[in-house]
């Protein structure tokens, strides 16, 4: 099965809510949200959609940057290459794109990376975790997603979130170390016996978290995901001996190198899963199975992607048995995607849908170019 033809769609998709994290407005209600749809066709015909999300208020990749990186480089070299050996793909593509201190730009990658376990699955006519021969359970629990500096609001999603069968709360702070607990105190009083996972998104000094973390153990929060800078390893392994609250690193591990010079520093409790910061599937498993066994606790996280990576993602963390809620909030915030039929997403759980191969979800491309901008 030859690659005959690559194609990215840049999307801006319409969004219901506003996400803001420490770093800054990831999407909003005026301007809707950046997504890239990645379509890869093969010499006998078969297709695979993959999805990139970028954030440039999260990582350095941008919806130009994604879209230029798959048509310039990615494109020109995988145009000809056996579409079922992927990790040749990512050989190629890792030696197009070099990394920096880690993975270079991992979201286009994860693009070309998920549209080729799906062209591949619906070849097979296997779903993604047939494809790994396993039959894991078909649906996931799902944490709902907080991102507001006003407190009553955060409360009021707090209540939506318990009433409505979310599992879990993942709350983002990191804006300020003087009054952030007060919000993490609100919600957790609102919420008290969900999973509460609070993100920091790398916005605190060592000394700030340290501060932080004393608020947080008496709370009984359950998970500080990445309080300080992505490259402070050796901080966050200071901070894990001076406080007891289960620290998750995110930004700070990109690939198995990055997880596994954690686990030598011992810098982390918990792992934090995302297919596009992994470079697809592929990294994304590999740091899952190196993380359990390490003994680490794993958290399964997206970065606001639609319903194709959420579903994506989903069938990764039913593989690798997360049972902790995961953080897949894309369609919580967008108003609208290009997914057809696909799995079924009630308030706090997806249900798969194994009767579609692949990824499991189909596109409609009446909505790929209502959605499509020019750039
Ligand atoms: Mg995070």
């Amino acid at each position: 099965m030859k690659i005959t033809e690559i194609e990215a769609f840049p999307l801006n998709l319409p969004m219901k809510q506003n996400f803001t994290i420490s770093g800054g407005s990831v999407g909003d209600q005026q301007k809707g949200a950046p997504h890239v749809y990645i379509k890869i066709t093969t010499d006998d015909r078969s297709q695979g959609w993959g999805e990139a999300r970028p954030s440039n208020r999260w990582s350095y990749e941008t919806i130009e940057s994604v879209v230029s990186t798959i048509n310039h480089y990615f494109k020109p070299i995988l145009l000809g290459q056996n579409a079922e050996d992927i990790k040749n793909v990512h050989k190629l593509m890792n030696s197009e794109i070099k990394n920096g201190l880690t993975i270079g730009q991992p979201i286009a990658k994860a693009g070309i990376d998920t549209a080729l376990h799906d062209l591949i699955g619906k070849h097979q006519k296997k779903t993604i975790s047939e494809l790994w021969f396993s039959k894991p359970k078909r649906s996931i629990g799902l944490s709902y997603l907080i991102s507001t500096r006003n407190i009553q609001e955060a409360v009021q999603k707090a209540n939506y979130a318990f009433e409505n069968g979310y599992q879990g709360i993942d709350l983002k702070i990191g804006f300020s170390a003087g009054e952030d607990l007060g919000m993490v105190e609100a919600v957790k009083e609102a919420a008290p016996d969900l999973f509460f996972r609070v993100d920091a998104n790398q916005g605190y000094t060592l000394s700030e978290a340290v501060k932080v973390s004393k608020g947080l153990e008496k709370l009984g929060v359950d998970v500080f995901e990445q309080p300080l800078k992505a490259n402070d390893l050796l901080g966050h392994a200071e901070l894990r001996r001076k406080t007891y609250v289960p620290i998750a690193l995110d930004e700070s591990i990109w690939t198995a190198g990055d997880l596994i010079q954690a686990i030598r520093l011992e810098a982390c409790d918990t792992a934090v899963i995302k297919i596009t910061k992994m470079g697809g599937l592929s990294g994304a498993k590999l740091c899952g199975e190196i993380a359990r066994e390490a003994n680490l606790d794993l958290l399964g996280g997206g970065l606001t992607e639609s319903t194709l990576g959420l579903t994506a993602s989903a069938h990764l963390f039913n593989y690798l048995g997360i049972d902790r809620p995961v953080d897949l909030n894309g369609p919580m915030f967008l108003e609208d995607d290009p997914v057809g039929e696909g799995p079924t997403i009630d308030e706090g759980n997806v249900l798969l849908n194994n009767n579609l191969h692949g990824i499991g979800c189909s596109i409609d491309t009446q909505k790929i170019n209502r959605f499509r901008v020019e750039l």
